[in-house]
């Protein structure tokens, strides 16, 4: 099997082990199209993993992510490793892990929640990881993948 080359690049984010398929919703999170329209990014999808058996890869020039992104990234991709890039170099490397708590993260998919109406931030507990589930400390509504990616 021929092994993707992708070339280095200098300063940015590495994102590796994504489940595959999960790589656009990657790219929803980190705001590719709205916030850097600019900014080279490579996409490599379904690229075999001896671990995952395939696996998603995303490169982001220019950029390190900030924590909530990678908060994000962790509700699609439980064993995502983030790879901080400067002048070539792999400076800090860190696995994804989700949090217990959600703050201020996502939205409550329950439209008479109350944290839609008062000036409070949403709050939900992990109840789940794989498949995720998230339940609102509010209202109580749980939210899974398909109303979390939603949101990306
Ligand atoms: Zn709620």
């Amino acid at each position: 099997m021929k092994e993707v080359k992708v070339r280095k690049i200098k300063n940015g984010t590495v994102i590796d082990h994504i489940v595959a398929g999960q790589a656009l919703n990657v790219l929803r999170i980190i705001g590719i199209a709205r916030e850097y329209p600019r900014t080279t990014v490579t996409v490599a999808m379904n690229v075999p993993s001896g671990k995952m058996g395939t696996k998603d890869i995303v490169k982001v020039e220019g950029k390190e992510l900030k924590e909530d992104e990678v908060d994000k990234i962790s509700l699609i991709s439980q064993n995502a490793t983030i790879n901080i890039i400067r002048d070539y170099e792999v400076v800090e490397k860190k696995k994804v892990k989700m949090p217990s708590l959600l703050e201020g993260v996502l939205v409550c998919a329950n439209p008479n929640c109350i944290t839609h109406f008062e000036n409070i931030k949403s709050k939900f507990i992990v109840e789940k990881e794989t498949p995720i589930k998230l339940r609102c400390i509010y209202c109580e509504r749980v939210m899974k993948e398909e109303d979390i990616v939603k949101q990306f």
